[in-house]
């Protein structure tokens, strides 16, 4: 049996490659609308964990969820100038209802700042009532021409945070701390490494002050923005009459923020990790995570191995672990090994006759490698091994980033760096801030600025010069071709 039938290599397309593992995965499907996609068990039970994980962390740090209508009145959304232009080209226009043309149309929401802000309005009297800390999980809907699963599509699920605070400094301590929680979600459960930074101020987010994000190199060296938070100033607040009456007994408006991940992140799992035979989940967020796959030949061998492995697979479960056991009959376990494998799942256990006399199981892990691990420490030995499992993706994915970052480069290098379909990387250099270098570069190399790096990322020495004009650099950028 190939391995490796109906997918495409990496090094051969890795387009293609990443709707082979989608669809291998049984992650999603295309739909019969155009642009939408059916996200199936699989990938919907990835969602389920990566959602549980981000919503602990946002009541953690205090924030609570709400819900609000999928439908915007379409003024709502001109009622912020710069809000407008950057969605009204892809925003969705319900003209018609019950039989009837509406008074208004509604517009399917592109993001919900205007319909939450309406809300905080009536919410917000006093300083007393900030900061106030919301958290929404919903669908969105941008009417995207192309399209990928996951990736980009004309419905998709995600988290926005909308926060309300009395000044400034609250406001951007709050963008800063929901970077750092997406970072924390990012390295600790994806083992997708990234960089954080502050957006120029052509890539920000339509009405923000200021737009961070959380940025990962995939395997073909393109950037994918995984993350972003906003610093909105007062912009909605005086749009919507969003005001506060202050200790001293003054009227202010409040300062915004909102910030969000969505379903593209089960994309950046797949791109970060995949390889050849299909996707590769980390540990923490594998829906199953250890397959227990008896093996046997005849009836005699099939009574002693089926129990053992029932039993491996129920302490597995009773110590909290994501397990099946696979005991299909009439399948031979190399079929089952390539479904498995498909599937991303981490720890494949492989228990035949003589591991049953030898109270051992085999323990295979999906970026290879056997090692046995004794019955009698079961539940520690499959612990370890996902752990360091989940510990070495990291680690591969940051050695890959590091491997494809270059630093100080100059005009010819950038050129040369993104030319070429294989062409791309993080590509660190000086930058003078112009707005006509950032678009001359993408001009010339279809890359663009992912972030202004934070200080943690900074090249030392910075660079003192713009990688594209020469003059004196306002600081640094990391450029890249982007998803
Ligand atoms: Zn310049």
């Amino acid at each position: 049996m190939s391995q490796e039938q109906g997918i495409t290599p990496r090094a051969q397309d890795f387009s293609a490659w990443y709707n082979d593992a989608v669809m291998r995965a049984e992650l999603a499907d295309y739909s019969v609308v155009r642009g939408c996609m059916v996200i199936r068990p699989n990938g919907y039970a990835i969602w389920e964990l990566m959602q549980g994980a981000l919503d602990r962390m946002f009541k953690d740090t205090g924030h609570r969820n709400a819900y609000f209508p999928l439908f915007i009145p379409q003024s709502f959304l001109a009622k912020e100038a710069e809000h407008v232009e950057g969605f009204a080209p892809e925003v969705a226009v319900v003209t018609h209802a019950g039989g009837k043309e509406l008074e208004e149309p509604l517009v399917v929401r592109p993001t919900s700042e205007t319909i939450i802000y309406a809300s905080f309005a009536k919410w917000i009297q006093s300083y007393r009532d900030l900061p106030l800390l919301i958290n929404q999980w919903a669908n969105i809907v941008r009417w995207e021409l192309r399209t990928r699963l996951f990736l980009r599509t004309t419905e998709f699920l995600w988290q926005e945070g909308h926060t309300a605070h009395a000044d400034e400094a609250d406001a951007e301590r709050e963008a800063r701390l929901m970077l750092g929680v997406y970072r924390r979600f990012a390295e600790e459960w994806m083992a997708m490494p990234v960089i954080t930074g502050a957006k120029t101020d052509s890539e920000k987010f339509a009405g923000a002050l200021r737009t961070y994000a959380i940025e990962a190199l995939m395997q073909d060296n393109r950037a994918l923005q995984a993350g972003t938070t906003h610093n909105l100033g007062q912009n909605f607040a005086r749009a919507f009459g969003v005001q506060y009456q202050t200790a001293a007994g003054g009227l202010e408006y409040v300062w915004n923020t909102s910030w969000g991940v969505s379903t593209r992140l089960i994309g950046g799992l797949v791109m970060t990790h995949g390889d050849d035979v299909g996707i590769v989940c980390p540990p923490r967020l594998a829906p199953t995570q250890v397959v227990v796959v008896p093996i046997w030949k005849s009836d005699t061998e099939r009574a002693a191995v089926l129990p053992a492995a029932e039993g491996a697979a129920r302490d597995l479960k009773a110590a909290g672990l994501r397990v099946e056991l696979d005991a299909r009959e009439g399948m031979k376990p190399g079929a089952k090994y390539y479904e498995w494998e498909g599937r991303g799942v981490p720890l494949r256990l492989e228990i035949g006759p003589r591991d049953v006399a030898r109270a051992q199981v085999f323990a295979a892990r999906r970026t290879g490698g056997k090692a046995p691990i004794p019955l009698a420490g079961l539940v520690a030995g499959v612990q370890a091994a996902l752990d360091e499992l989940q510990r070495s993706l990291l680690e591969a994915a940051r050695q890959r980033r590091e491997a494809n970052s270059r630093r100080g480069v100059t005009r010819a290098e950038l050129v040369e760096l993104m030319s070429g379909e294989g062409g791309g990387g993080f590509a660190y250099g000086g930058f003078c801030g112009s707005a006509a270098c950032e678009a001359a570069i993408k001009e010339a190399t279809r890359a663009t600025v992912r972030v202004l790096p934070d200080e943690e990322f900074r090249s030392s020495p910075a660079p003192a010069t713009c990688v594209w004009c020469g003059a004196p650099a306002a600081g640094e950028a990391v450029w890249a071709k982007a998803y």
